[in-house]
């Protein structure tokens, strides 16, 4: 027999029921919903899986955490989470340069853009801006030639 083993027994006096004890890893919201889309390493998936079930303290905020996600299907990290890495189509782009989408499509969209940084959409995006400007060019030659030509209508109309 071990020494260790005729040690008195760990005393459990102060009333404090040791759920809050060592061991006890913290999980980000992050990553209780990567839990549910079994996107978390394998490793970590057991352990939470793990947890989960002498934790009912975790249970309960898995829950919560699920219901908030489906209430909230429209929140910018939703979208980002089921389109993924799924790019925007072009005519949206368009919209959004448009600025004529929902403000949380929008903002989809930006974060796709400036901090998932696509490459691909970017590219389609100087692309649209440019055909926006060289459209806008020719409308302004088209106004500037035609309040030329009504401005020499009326200078000959009074004169
Ligand atoms: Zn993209």
């Amino acid at each position: 027999m071990p020494p260790s083993e005729n040690k008195p027994q760990r005393q459990n006096t102060t009333g404090s029921a040791g759920g809050s004890e060592v061991g006890q890893e913290v999980w980000s919201d992050a990553e209780l919903l990567a839990f549910f889309e079994e996107s978390l390493p394998a490793a970590k998936m057991a352990k939470l899986e793990n947890a989960c079930r002498h934790d009912q303290a975790l249970r309960q905020r898995l829950a919560r955490v699920r219901g908030r996600e489906d209430a909230g299907l429209h929140t910018v990290g939703a979208i980002w989470r089921r389109n993924r890495l799924s790019c925007p189509p072009r005519g949206e782009l368009g919209q959004y340069l448009l600025r004529v989408l929902p403000a949380e499509y929008a903002e989809y969209i930006r974060f796709h853009l400036e901090i998932v940084g696509c490459r691909i959409c970017q590219a389609s995006v100087r692309d649209l801006e440019l055909q926006r400007e060289a459209a806008s060019t020719e409308l302004q030659q088209r106004q500037s030639r035609f309040f030329e030509s009504s401005a020499g209508y009326l200078s000959k109309r009074q004169s």
